[in-house]
């Protein structure tokens, strides 16, 4: 099977069938979780909603993104968005920093439509300080952003799924829609609207070995720095129903080291100039997530949370433990892959 049609073919079985009312006026999730806005370190309001989702997964999909289990099979009413927020609303307690994902775009008309986009920024505005939504780039336009940036009060975060600046890994190996440029592009029109941009970085997509991914992402840091305002190494984790996962259950991938993200932390750190430059890892320590020996795991994501809060990169290089060794030996071991 190629890569090609390994990719369509997983896109068509995670597809998931038309919801009905009960589950579409329910959002996927909501919790609270530490960020920081400047030096100053905040509470973050997480709402997930239940969307249509991302139509790229439909079509072919991201090799590591499993969110097309979290959608609706159809657009989402203005009523049942309506609902959700209410429900999300009765639990939020002015947390400064408001993060809304949506498992795909939150531009995309088919997920949410313009008038309850602009009801959600609305209802934050003046009690958030900072509110974030992610999108594909051809949705982040003047048109769809103006109105929202008139409707909130603070400041507007738009979050792009860069995952690398190398055009055959982003469409070789990620499989997005778009080329790099068109991400770096999208973060100039939103930093040109006096909003904020944050891109995501991958690492480790299949079919790079670890050396090249950490290299990989050091490489899109450097590049991408000057063109957005934050950046966010996103190691990969094993989500249900993807290209990544039919690999690792035949033995072909392994997530990402945890010293892996610690070396692209420390070396994309001198490489950032201003921007911002975080990591918060999802499965941290599991399985299926970025891991080391198990022993130091804890130890390890508490530092790469430190730095990513506090913006300081030197703790990182006090760590150890004697799987260090074993992940620098496995590095030198890594079959030659293709050259990110
Ligand atoms: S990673 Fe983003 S663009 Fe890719 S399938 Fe998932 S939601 Fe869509
Ligand atoms: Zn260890």
């Amino acid at each position: 099977m190629t890569p090609e049609s390994l990719a369509r073919a997983v896109a068509r079985d995670r597809r998931p069938g038309p919801a009905g009312p009960t589950d579409a006026r329910r959002y996927v999730n909501q919790w609270v979780e530490r960020e920081a806005i400047g030096p100053e370190q905040v509470a973050a309001f997480v709402l997930i909603l239940r969307t249509r989702g991302c139509y790229w997964a439909d079509e072919k999909g991201c090799s590591m993104c499993g969110y097309a289990k979290d959608t609706l099979g159809r657009s989402a009413t203005p009523e049942e968005l309506a609902e959700q927020l209410a429900h999300a609303v009765a639990r939020y307690r002015d947390e400064p920093y408001v993060k809304i994902y949506t498992s795909g775009s939150f531009l995309d008309d088919r997920e949410v439509d313009p008038e309850s986009r602009r009801r959600l920024v609305e209802t934050f505005s003046g009690r958030a300080r900072r509110l974030l939504f992610e999108t594909l780039p051809e949705f982040a336009t003047p048109e769809t952003l103006g109105p929202l940036h008139t409707a909130f009060a603070g400041e507007l975060e738009v979050a792009l799924g860069l995952e690398s600046t190398d055009p055959t890994v982003l469409g070789k190996y990620v499989h997005k829609n778009a080329p790099p440029s068109e991400y770096l592009a999208a973060g100039d029109r939103v930093r040109a609207l006096g909003l904020r941009a944050k891109a995501y970085l991958l690492l480790k997509p299949p079919y790079l070995t670890e050396s090249e991914s950490i290299r990989d992402v050091v490489r899109s840091i450097e590049e991408a720095a000057p063109r957005f305002d934050a950046l966010s190494v996103n190691p990969v984790h094993i989500q249900n129903g993807t290209v990544v996962e039919w690999l690792y259950r035949r033995g072909r991938y392994r997530p990402p080291w945890l010293w892996s993200v610690v070396e692209a932390l420390k070396e994309g750190a001198s490489r950032r100039g201003p921007t911002r430059l975080v990591s918060f890892p999802t499965a941290g320590g599991l399985a299926r997530g970025p891991h080391n020996c198990g022993k130091c795991d804890a130890r390890v994501l508490e530092a790469i949370e430190f730095a990513s809060l506090h913006q300081e990169f030197g703790l990182l290089d006090e760590l150890d433990c004697a799987c260090r060794t074993e992940w620098e030996i496995s590095r030198t071991l890594e079959p030659l892959g293709v050259e990110a």
